[in-house]
């Protein structure tokens, strides 16, 4: 491999060539029907797509090692590479086969990479792939900018170091690009972000690109060119240095790959890091939103509300659950929406918004020139649904009804003339591909329809010439015929030869049969080849002009795509919350969260489906007055469910949706923060404990005042003395020092002396009853006020099958503890076995004989119960 150029083959010269321009990405070499890779990129491959490696012949006296992919099927292996956060560049046939001297021109028309993709086939329907670039500033921060290709809209922003993991934890990037020039210690941390499964359990590729790639100056110059505007300033977004440079890199890499300028990108928007609802990563994850703790994508939050119709609005409704905005107007605009669509109108709008195409892709696909012919039938049927939804909201909105609907009503106006043309150009059923031909409709072309007249009065002619050439002949058999491989002819079987005439040309012999060519057959032969040639070149002429008119239509495609996709989600919206009971919040501008019979909508709907039992709604009162509860009660009391349902309600209604709850009077809110369960980074090899820390540390350092936080049973994965002293020391913080609005479940039952000296904090328990039941305890999940009377340890332990030996033993030990004072408490002997009770436990044998009615039980029930005592026994 490492021989001189011009020792290898002209071939493999050529990739060679190629493949230098892509050194960290496979190179997808086409060679007639299939694409080929060779030398590493064919191991790596072979590897990693279960392909098989072989060797053809030798290139600089070494065996030429190979692997390829048939070409109808490079999509299937192409998802497999993606997934495995590889890139691929596709390297197509350009020049002329048939003139070609040497290996036919080859060009890479398109890399394929996790941050870049636009295929239908590579997308998941309901996320974005997301591209993103980081650029370190020279004193502090790091700028960022992203984009998805497919929707068109950059994003920058400046954020501080430490904050850059959650950022990449928000946006989820497929990759990430990085200069090559910064420091180690910056490197380093790209590298270990990017090494960390994101929430929706992919992964981030670090991908290096060079220094000059990212230029503050080029940046906005691109911006600029992009956006068609002379400065950045209406877009608030002039002076980000950094993130322009990030940019800059952004958009050469989008280029790059796509093979050509993103005419569609032509939306930009700065996020500012204090403009959005603080979600963190452990929120997203302890939340349920979009993965449930075990990964899987159900039942989550997210799972429960995207009933919508189209990916388009799945996807706008995943990121206003992942990034609602602290400031309430979008939320209000949308809330006023879901408002009026209850009343009926939701429905119709639904049924009309199904099987819409995915009119954001299939734009986007347009202006990169890579669109697909049913795509853009598609398209044009979409087009005449969005005329009718916007007709359908204009006459039946009110006349002054919500500004948000007025809007999408006037997106959703399809530009004049685009659905004719996509009608008129299209066959309603064109073949897959450009390349088959069969996919200009008929009429659109006058040059196009006589080179088709001429195919079609091909059969014609040759069923006359059957019949002209058999009474010429005598032969009644012959036949007239056509093949790929050897064009026309005409067959005579063997035994008819010696009738056939002096005019025809042996062209191939059969078993069988001779087939024969005729002057005429060969002249109409010509002319019927040449004028399918002639049409299918014409098709593809006639389907790239269509392109080229469609360009003057992206701006309101992209739009109308937009509008699209917000209707579908506030439709879903609508129809959760009617089908699930839901209320709409109210936003107000005292700092409380008011919440009467609220619920936790994922573990209702669980409810519901499985035990039928129904779910306890609960109420919150928090306000300036009352900032935290503590709140206490046994195991599997529904505390977390509780405190769950709290911050889902907050983040349902600061996304604009209805609540599950009867109502719910919500004040500012900057941030969710949560510390739940006990997540063991075992990659990372921390100690249980020490996450808990962390995140602990990240909380109180992060809370205000406008803060939702959730402590459930913080401390404990220490010492008692140790975890119950950390405990109070958190709860005076967030108390006294951050003010947050905090639910704090614990188990330290001595917590619950702490409201009596902090006016902001009350006690309260979930309720359970003992003695009920066959277990001793019955659950009521309802929020009471004051502390939980006693643990309920005890009860949960039998209750989960703990040996009622055991279960007694504890029982003495803790009425020994309880019975002590604080100082002699240590005088206790907790492994002291128990006296004997004065009335045992039950024996199961004991139990099971009770249960026996011999008399009842016919001899073979009797000998099974005997079976069954004797393995009690
Ligand atoms: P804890 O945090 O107190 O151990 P959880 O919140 O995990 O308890 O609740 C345990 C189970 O109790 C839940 O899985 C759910 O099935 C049920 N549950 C909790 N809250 C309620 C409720 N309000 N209504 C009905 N069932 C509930």
């Amino acid at each position: 491999m490492n021989a001189p150029l011009d020792k290898h083959t002209p071939m493999m010269q050529q990739y060679l060539g190629l493949k230098a321009g892509y050194p960290n990405t496979l190179l997808f070499y086409r060679m007639g029907d299939f694409y080929e890779l060779f030398f590493a990129d064919a191991e790596k491959a072979a590897r990693l797509l279960d392909i098989t490696l072989t060797q053809r012949g030798q290139s600089a006296g070494e065996p030429v090692v190979m692997a390829g992919v048939p070409f109808h099927s490079v999509d299937n292996y192409l998802a497999r590479l993606i997934k495995l956060g590889e890139s691929a560049a596709i390297c197509e046939q350009v020049g002329d086969v048939a003139t070609a001297k040497g290996p036919v021109e080859r060009k890479v028309v398109r890399v394929v990479t996790p941050g870049t993709l636009t295929d239908s086939e590579l997308l998941s329907d309901k996320t974005e792939a997301v591209l993103m670039a980081v650029h370190p500033g020279a004193r502090t921060g790091v700028g960022l900018a992203w984009m998805s290709v497919t929707q068109g809209i950059v994003f920058l922003a400046q954020c501080a170091s430490d904050e850059l993991a959650d950022w990449i934890a928000r946006i989820a990037p497929g990759e990430l690009l990085y200069s090559a020039e910064v420091t180690p210690a910056f490197e380093k941390n790209v590298q270990a972000l990017a090494a960390q499964p994101l929430a929706n359990g992919q992964r981030t590729v670090a991908v290096l690109r060079p220094a000059w790639a990212f230029d503050g100056a080029l940046g906005e110059r691109k911006l600029l060119e992009q956006l068609g505007a002379a400065s950045l300033a209406a877009w608030d977004a002039q002076g980000l240095t950094d993130a322009h440079a990030a940019a800059a890199a952004l958009l050469d890499y989008a280029e790059h790959t796509q093979g050509r300028a993103l005419s569609h990108v032509k939306s930009l928007r700065v996020a500012r890091s204090d403009e959005l609802i603080d979600l963190p990563i452990t929120t997203r994850r302890n939340l349920e939103l979009t993965h449930t703790l075990r990964g899987e994508t159900s039942p989550t939050l997210f799972s429960l509300l995207d009933v919508c119709q189209t990916g388009m609005g799945s996807r706008a409704l995943r990121s206003w659950l992942l990034e609602p905005k602290r400031e309430r107007s979008e939320a209000r605009a949308r809330l006023d929406a879901i408002t009026l669509l209850r009343n009926g109108f939701a429905s119709s709008l639904r049924s009309a918004l199904k099987g819409a195409s995915d009119v954001e892709r299939i734009t986007a696909r347009t202006a990169l020139r890579q669109v697909r012919p049913r795509e853009l039938v598609g398209l044009g049927q979409t087009l005449g649904r969005a005329q009718q939804l916007a007709q359908a909201l204009q006459h039946g909105l009110p006349e002054a009804g919500p500004a948000l609907l007025q809007q999408i009503a006037a997106d959703l106006t399809p530009p004049a003339g685009c659905a004719d043309l996509l009608r008129a150009a299209l066959l309603p059923e064109p073949a897959a591909l450009v390349r088959d031909g069969g996919v200009i409709n008929d009429g659109f072309d006058a040059d196009l329809d006589e080179l088709r007249g001429i195919q079609t009065n091909c059969d014609g002619f040759l069923i006359d010439l059957e019949t002209r050439e058999r009474a010429r002949t005598g032969i009644a058999n012959l036949r007239v015929q056509f093949n790929k491989v050897h064009g026309f002819y005409i067959e005579v079987t063997q035994g008819q030869i010696d009738k056939v005439p002096d005019d025809y040309r042996r062209r191939q012999t059969l078993k069988n049969a001779e087939r024969f060519i005729t002057p005429e057959l060969k002249a109409f032969e010509d002319k019927a080849l040449s004028a399918q040639e002639r049409a299918l070149a014409r098709e593809k002429w006639l389907y790239e002009h269509l392109l080229d008119e469609l360009q003057a239509h992206i701006d309101p495609l992209t739009r109308l795509a937009r509008a699209l996709a917000a209707l579908d989600a506030l439709c879903a919206l609508a129809e959760r919350s009617l089908t699930l009971h839901w209320s709409a919040p109210q936003f107000v501008a005292e700092p409380c969260i008011e919440i009467r019979g609220g619920r936790h909508p994922v573990v209702e709907a669980r409810l519901n489906e499985t035990s039928g039992g129904s779910f306890i709604a609960n109420d919150t009162v928090m306000g300036p007055k009352q900032r935290m509860q503590v709140i206490t009660g046994p195991n599997m009391g529904g505390k977390s469910t509780y405190m769950r349902q709290v911050a889902v309600i907050v983040l349902l209604a600061s996304m604009g949706s209805y609540v599950p709850a009867q109502a719910c009077r919500l004040g500012p809110i900057d941030a969710i923060h949560t510390r739940i369960g006990a997540a063991d980074d075992l990659a990372n090899a921390q100690s249980t404990f020490m996450v808990e820390m962390t995140e602990a540390a990240q909380i109180l350092n992060a809370a205000t005042p406008q803060s939702l936080v959730l402590m459930d049973e913080i401390g404990r994965g220490t010492s008692t003395f140790d975890g119950l002293a950390l405990a109070g020391g958190i709860a005076a913080h967030l108390h006294d020092k951050a003010r947050a609005f905090t639910l704090f479940a614990t188990h330290y039952f001595e917590l619950t002396e702490f409201p009596a000296g902090h006016h902001a904090a009350v006690n309260v328990h979930v309720s359970a009853v003992e003695g009920g039941g066959k277990s001793g305890i019955v659950f009521l999940h309802q929020i009471e006020p004051g502390p939980a009377s006693r643990s309920y340890g005890i009860q949960v332990a039998r209750l989960a099958g703990v040996p009622a030996a055991v279960v007694q033993h504890a029982r003495h030990a803790l009425a020994a503890l309880e019975n002590h004072s604080e100082q002699s408490r240590s005088q206790v002997d907790l492994f002291a076995p128990p006296p004997p009770s004065a009335e045992p436990e039950a024996h199961p044998l004991q139990t099971a004989l009770q249960g026996i009615d011999p008399d009842a039980l016919s001899p073979r029930e009797a000998l099974e119960q005997l079976y069954v005592l004797k393995k009690l026994a």
